[in-house]
């Protein structure tokens, strides 16, 4: 008889955006006259970069003929497509990342959902709360939680990140092996300072733990003080590892690219105590299960590094993190408290009641769609995430009506 892994069981079903979607169809049906502006989901809605796009159609030509053809690449990613990385990213900001230690992937979710699985299933994960859902759910796949209680796994220690701690999750006072940290964190858009971060790389390092530093958004830091990766902090390429991903920079989000930094420092031990390089045992896993992004796509992220791909890219993030400023700047003036917005494309704001009826209030009163901050842990419960990813007409539109009607 064929059995099902039974963690799967103890998933907690993911209403949040059926829900959502449901609501703003019942508001749709109801109100047909009316455009509902979506400021929820966290996609983004521009094109790609043109330079993305030359690079994306001269590659497909490539494969057009047999003399230019390619195959299968190498699991890791092309040389071109990891040096440039290494380079544009890291060792331009004076961060010491080498080529061999960037894997090109499909996607961070799909990275930091993975990661866990060369680690014991007897570890302690500290996650933060609230939390991009991928940590939480990976986990206990793996079979490394209890039953959840009351929306909360037993066996995971939760990083609280409240209005108290600035949303800054403090260090936990229990023992624990595997750290995911976010910044600019989605969904609060908070941002963490060296000096902070420094305080993470060195717990790391007293406790023999791992960091797993999700670092989808840093583009959109623009503030020269706040790191970008954490490989800024000194100490950091010992004990963490680093996510990116082109999706919220570059629009790859249906496209497709990103790449995890694992440096060769990083250890993790035997029972015995024995140190093995995370490098060789994600290098080991990552050409086991993966066979790397296509040719053209490597090609298009490439051209992301390009002089006219990284202007075009800034151009993207800066009309994204205008949005956010405008929406920051009406929220705060109807005396919400909110964070995020600044070097962030998301605003997390203080509803000042439950997030369901905050949403609903949204909807109902200015036909304009947020997330509850609920649906990302107990933590975001009063909150509500507005994204920035949208026209400026749309977020322009979307403040009037919501100043209009609260
Ligand atoms: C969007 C997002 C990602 C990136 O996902 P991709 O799979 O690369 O599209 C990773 N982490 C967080 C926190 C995100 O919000």
């Amino acid at each position: 008889m064929i059995k099902i892994n039974e963690n799967f069981n103890k998933l907690q079903a993911s209403y949040l955006f059926s829900d959502i979607a449901k609501r703003v169809a019942a508001h749709q049906q109801a109100h047909p006259e009316q455009d509902v502006i979506k400021l929820g989901i966290g996609d983004v809605t521009r094109a790609l970069p043109d330079a993305c796009i030359q690079a994306f159609h001269a590659a497909v030509d490539e494969l057009a003929s047999d003399g230019s053809f390619r195959g299968y690449g190498p699991e890791q990613g092309y040389d071109f497509l990891r040096e440039a990385i290494a380079k544009g990213d890291f060792q331009s900001r004076g961060c010491n990342v080498e080529a061999d230690e960037v894997f090109v992937s499909d996607g961070a979710k799909c990275d930091t959902g993975n990661f866990q699985e060369i680690f014991s299933s007897d570890i302690t994960i500290a996650i933060p709360d609230p939390v991009y859902p991928v940590y939480v759910d990976t986990n206990v796949m793996a079979g490394r939680t209890g039953e959840a209680v009351d929306g909360r796994y037993s066996g995971l220690v939760y990083l609280e990140a409240t209005k108290e701690n600035d949303f800054i999750p403090e260090i936990p006072s229990e023992p624990v092996d595997l750290i995911y940290l976010c910044f600019p964190n989605n969904p609060t858009g908070a941002t963490i300072t060296k000096q902070q971060l420094k305080k993470w790389v060195d717990f790391a390092k007293e406790t023999k733990a791992l960091i797993l530093y999700d670092a989808a958004y840093e583009a959109f830091v623009q503030d020269e003080n706040i790191p970008r990766s954490i490989y800024e902090v000194e100490g950091a390429r010992e004990v963490a590892v680093e996510f990116r991903s082109l999706s919220k920079t570059a629009g790859f989000t249906g496209t497709r690219c990103a790449y995890t930094v694992v440096p060769k420092e990083c250890m993790a031990y035997t029972e015995a105590g024995e140190a093995v390089s995370v490098h060789s045992l994600w290098n080991r896993r990552h050409t086991t299960k993966f066979n790397s992004v296509s040719y053209p796509v490597q090609r298009a992220a490439e051209a992301a590094y390009s002089p006219e791909g990284r202007a075009q890219i800034q151009e993207l993030v800066s009309y994204y993190l205008n949005n956010a400023a405008y929406i920051r700047k009406h929220i705060t003036a109807l005396g919400f408290d909110c964070i995020g917005g600044d070097n962030s494309p998301y605003i997390w704001i203080d509803g000042k009641m439950d997030s369901w009826e905050f949403f609903d209030l949204l909807l109902n009163k200015a036909g304009v769609v947020c997330t509850p901050g609920a649906g990302f842990g107990k933590c975001g419960e009063g909150y509500i995430r507005i994204s920035a990813f949208n026209s400026f007409e749309n977020v322009k539109e979307a403040m009037d009506r919501i100043s209009n009607s609260i």
